[in-house]
């Protein structure tokens, strides 16, 4: 398969799709051929706004235009839909989470597996260059043994992304929406996967909804690194930071989950700080590149579906635990 004539199907009219993908797929050299979507006048808005000659509300017809599956649906409808596309012997990007249950996970892998296609997932932090940066500086040492990690990624959810966010069907909610990106980012940077998880929701209600709509975690990884996470879709004005801390020396990245080709990293030494050096390019262009080059010389995805049923295995133990601390007996502090 030649590289500049992939042509990309978008299973979903979704935002993301129309604000970043169709974007990162062109960027890349990428024909986006045709979208899907369960409603005809969403498939047209969508196709004629974004300038895509195919468009449908039937699965079938619209595997026939495209080399190349973007997922984007509502979270509920992943698997469905990456299993169809691995029917179709699609390569596909699954938007995160990968799935709602990690047996909807190890389908879909499986899936794609047999059919002999590619599953990538968008864990597009992986792509943001101040993260690459700050792995790299991670595993060359720079910071000596890496003890202890903070994200946050707090923010606002407007009104019109509740949708598949904030309700109480599987795959929903705070944890499975933002946590799973601080996850998969976390084991980007450190090489290794968390063990064990305790977790807090808060419980303070915003727009009369009862979901949570924040998280706090405390995840201890193989190398005794303890990491904790914010994640929030009630908090205007917070910036999103990442700090690691070894014992050489420290990592602070700010700004730098955003999705945006943002964000800054200084190291900071017993001796003092100097601000990295970074060349921004837009994340979800990355992912999309990595795509393309493993779809043409069959090297890895930026990340695949290990990985997002990785991320979805430590979601599920976060939600577990923070059901468990939200009703369960808790220390209460004495005075
Ligand atoms: P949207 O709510 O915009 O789109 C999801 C689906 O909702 C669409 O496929 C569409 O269905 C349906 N939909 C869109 N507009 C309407 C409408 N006006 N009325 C009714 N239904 C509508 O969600 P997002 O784009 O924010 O998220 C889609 C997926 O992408 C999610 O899995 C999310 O977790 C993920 N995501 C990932 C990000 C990342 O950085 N990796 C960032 C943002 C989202 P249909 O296709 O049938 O028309």
């Amino acid at each position: 398969m030649s590289e500049n004539k992939i042509r990309w199907g978008l299973l979903g009219a979704s935002t993301i799709a129309r604000e970043r993908l169709v974007n990162a797929i062109r960027s890349n050299g990428g024909h986006v051929a045709s979208v899907y979507s369960s409603d005809r006048g969403r498939a047209d808005a969508f196709a004629d706004a974004l300038g895509i000659s195919a468009r449908t509300t039937d699965l079938g017809e619209f595997f026939d235009h495209c080399d190349a599956v973007y997922v984007s649906s509502v979270n509920r409808l992943h698997h469905a839909h990456v299993l169809a596309a691995a029917s179709a012997g699609k390569h596909v990007l699954c938007e995160k989470p990968l799935a709602t249950s990690l047996e909807e996970a190890a389908e879909m892998i499986e899936g794609c597996r047999s059919a002999g296609v590619i599953l990538g997932v968008n864990h597009h932090l992986r792509g943001s260059t101040v993260n690459r940066e700050m792995a790299a500086l991670v595993q060359s040492g720079a910071i000596g043994q890496p003890l202890f990690a903070r994200v946050i990624n707090a923010g606002v959810l407007p009104s019109h992304l509740y949708r598949g966010r904030l309700t109480d069907e599987p795959g929903s909610g705070i944890i499975f929406d933002k946590a799973t990106h601080d996850i998969d980012l976390l084991r980007y940077l450190l090489a290794e996967t968390p063990l064990e998880v305790t977790a807090m929701t808060s419980d303070v209600a915003v727009e009369s909804s009862s979901i949570a709509q924040a998280v706090m975690s405390t995840m201890r990884f193989p190398s005794g690194l303890v990491a904790q996470t914010f994640d929030a879709f009630n908090v205007p004005g917070s910036a999103t930071e990442v700090v690691i801390n070894g014992t050489e020396g420290s990592l602070y990245a700010s700004d730098c989950l955003s999705g945006r080709p943002a964000g800054a990293l200084k190291l900071v030494m017993a001796a003092g700080e100097r601000p990295i050096p970074v060349s921004h390019v837009d994340p979800y262009t990355e992912v999309i590149r990595y795509l393309h080059r493993a779809m043409t010389t069959g090297t890895r995805p930026l990340a695949i579906g290990e990985d997002g049923r990785i991320a979805i295995s430590v979601a599920i133990a976060m939600s577990i635990a923070a059901r468990s601390s939200n009703v369960g007996p808790k220390v209460e502090i004495s005075f």
